[in-house]
């Protein structure tokens, strides 16, 4: 059977290893099928993509696009693009271009918290001038002693009610959508378990996604717990939508999983790579 991993991040969004080396360690590590999906962005597909030839792992093109629905942000894995198509690009490039003034603002309200130089700090741990993110806001933090590690600052930080939280509109779900498939590619919730809304609403969500087009739901996820795991195979089930599995690694130390360390997709799914 073969080893599927189709969520992780290189320097060229949040990750901390080049996309080459991440397509080695993936390949050392058993991985025969491996998506990059940094987020809104395909810069490091090429790097990938010319490292994988040189492997026996494939490759499949992707990204992370972020959403904005309802009150809450989302994130959408695009599987399978054509890293060319001109309406992913474009739409990509426009959900990028937010991002300095997003951060511009954080910084200023962990200034107001009294957290001065965020900003400045930020743009140190920054791997590519296309991308900041509020991981490297969290670097930052833990850095200079705010928090232990990175999984503590998001309790404290940068999400909502917190100092470093800041409103923020992303593309639209049906936007999102369009431009994957315009690309040829899949759609893919991410980690649902990790929006934190009641139980009508993901019903919602689910149902809204796959009526606007949606393909599928990552299943397996570090964010999910065990019984996630069997909730979102039932969902899937349920409203005939893929099923899908991804580490969304981000590098040593910061991830809860390793590349390739998912256990097999839950019995009665169908696979995203179904057909692949
Ligand atoms: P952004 O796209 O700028 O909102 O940043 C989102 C990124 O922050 C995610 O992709 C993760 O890498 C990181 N992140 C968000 N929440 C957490 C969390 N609870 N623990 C660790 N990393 C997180
Ligand atoms: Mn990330
Ligand atoms: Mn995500
Ligand atoms: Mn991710």
């Amino acid at each position: 059977m073969l080893r599927y991993d189709l969520h992780c991040h290189s320097t060229h969004s949040d990750g901390l290893l080049s996309p080459a080396a991440l397509v080695q360690r993936a390949a050392r590590r058993g991985v025969d099928v491996l998506a990059l999906t940094d987020h809104d962005e395909l810069s490091g597909l090429a790097e990938a993509q010319a490292e994988a030839r040189e492997t026996h792992l494939r490759l499949i093109p992707g990204a992370e696009l972020s959403v904005s629905w309802r009150e809450i942000t989302l994130h959408v894995l695009a599987l399978g693009i054509d890293a060319e198509c001109p309406a992913l690009c474009d739409g990509l490039a426009a959900i990028r271009s937010g991002r300095l003034d997003r951060a511009r603002r954080i910084g200023d309200s962990l200034a107001d918290a009294g957290i001065p130089g965020a900003y400045e700090g930020a743009l140190q741990f920054v791997t590519s001038e296309r991308l900041i993110s509020r991981t490297h806001f969290a670097r930052f933090l833990v850095q200079a002693g705010h928090a232990r590690e990175m999984r503590d600052v998001f309790k404290r930080y940068l999400v909502r009610g917190k100092p470093g939280h800041v409103e923020h509109d992303w593309a639209t779900l049906p936007e999102a959508i369009d431009w994957i498939h315009a690309a040829g590619g899949r759609a893919v919730l991410a980690h649902p378990g990790r929006y934190k809304i009641t139980p009508t609403a993901m019903r919602e969500l689910l149902a809204g996604f796959r009526d606007a087009g949606g393909d599928g739901i990552e299943v397996l996820s570090p964010s999910h717990s065990a019984a996630q795991v069997t909730d979102f195979a039932c969902h899937a089930r349920r409203l005939g939508l893929l099923a899908s599995s991804g580490s969304d690694y981000h590098g040593a130390g910061e991830s809860h999983l390793d590349l390739g360390d998912m256990p097999p997709l839950p019995a009665g799914v169908t696979p995203v790579w179904h057909d692949w």
